[in-house]
């Protein structure tokens, strides 16, 4: 049995970092698909065994993982999709000229929900009309990225305003960084690096007529400094799990919440609600409100889909030892 660490996905098959530097495509063992399909992610640790005579290898095991990042699966009601697991910083990309701020407030609430360390780049700081300009969107974004999270600004043009991002990655750490097709992300990378590693523009998350480029990139090591991955498929980032995401990406929210009249304020129409009366006043922009409001709506309705998809599973669980008692044949465990 070998260790390795999966480095990208391959058309669905996981790529693995075996300890000798080798890789390996692989397959995941029966065991770990059926029932309760475990499947490997990029930035997972696992065990694989080599058989004879075999052009793959076997994940026979995953490690448990210090970190994922979730989102729902965009073409599912009720499933989680895990993007990349074992990180410690996450850093989230836009354009500095394009920035989309309700974007980026989902984007922070899906990052901070990791737990890991945060980061916003802005990238293509060429392309801003001018200093007043940049100072602007500056102060906007720093106001949502709060005092936890860095914000950077990078262009290619520029070398030397990569090298702030390379401090953050510490020797031995893996960065995820996450944003939309062509922020510049891979542009990015290949700054850190020192080399075109991965191809700039030539990786399409769809073309909006339903066909699909495959997207796999891969995790990448930055000379003297740490890993970074370019996390595929985020166009989508549907909240899964959000709930310390929201608290941490709007604190100013959560801290006035701690004086409305009631504990259960939901800051629609309650008398006596701190959050509206900031609204009113102007403290909190109300764009910022709604999309906060949004977002608690968006996870409440994850939360009833999936109490829903959990009831169901139960009673197909029940139904077939019923079954099963008047000495039916088990029957095939239906994908829920
Ligand atoms: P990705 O999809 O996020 O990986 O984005 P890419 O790195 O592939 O970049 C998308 C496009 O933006 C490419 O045409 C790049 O040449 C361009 N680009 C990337 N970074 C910069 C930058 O700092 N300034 C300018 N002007 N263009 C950039
Ligand atoms: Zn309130």
């Amino acid at each position: 049995m070998h260790t390795g660490e999966v480095v990208k996905l391959d058309r669905g098959y996981p790529l693995v970092r075996l300890s000798d530097g080798e890789t390996l495509r692989c397959e995941h063992a029966t065991a770990l698909v059926k029932g309760c399909d475990q499947r490997a992610v990029i930035g997972d640790v696992v065990s694989v065994s080599v058989p004879d005579a075999h052009d793959k290898g076997v994940i026979e095991a995953i490690a448990p993982r210090t970190r994922e990042f979730v989102r729902k699966d965009p073409t599912e009601r009720a499933v989680p999709q895990v993007l990349a697991a074992n990180f410690e910083r996450v850093i989230v990309a836009q354009p500095v000229s394009e920035v989309n701020l309700r974007r980026l407030e989902r984007e922070l609430v899906l990052a901070f929900e990791t737990g890991a360390a945060v980061t916003v780049v802005l990238t293509k700081a060429d392309l801003a009309a001018d200093d007043e300009a940049l100072a602007a969107v500056m102060d906007k974004v720093r106001a949502l990225a709060g005092p936890t999270a860095e914000v950077l600004l990078v262009s290619d043009t520029d070398p030397a305003s990569v090298e702030a991002v390379r401090q953050l990655l510490a020797p031995d750490t893996t960065t995820v960084l996450i944003g939309r097709s062509g922020v510049g992300k891979s542009s990015l990378v290949n700054m850190l690096v020192g080399e075109a590693v991965l191809d700039v523009g030539a990786v399409r998350e769809g073309d909006g007529k339903g066909r699909h480029t495959t997207v796999s990139r891969e995790i990448v090591a930055v000379p003297g400094a740490g890993r970074i991955v370019d996390m595929p498929g985020v166009r989508g980032l549907g909240l899964w799990d959000a709930d310390t995401g929201i608290e941490a990406a709007f604190p100013d929210i959560e801290a006035l919440a701690e004086r409305c009249r009631f504990r259960d304020c939901t800051h629609h129409a309650e008398p006596g609600c701190a959050v509206r009366a900031a609204v009113e006043s102007g403290t909190v922009p109300a764009a910022r409100y709604e999309s906060y409001q949004a977002l608690k709506q968006e996870m409440a309705t994850v939360k009833d889909r999936r109490e829903q998809a959990r009831r169901l599973n139960k009673d197909q669980a029940r139904y077939s030892k019923q079954y099963r008692a008047k000495g039916g044949s088990s029957r095939k465990k239906r994908k829920g």
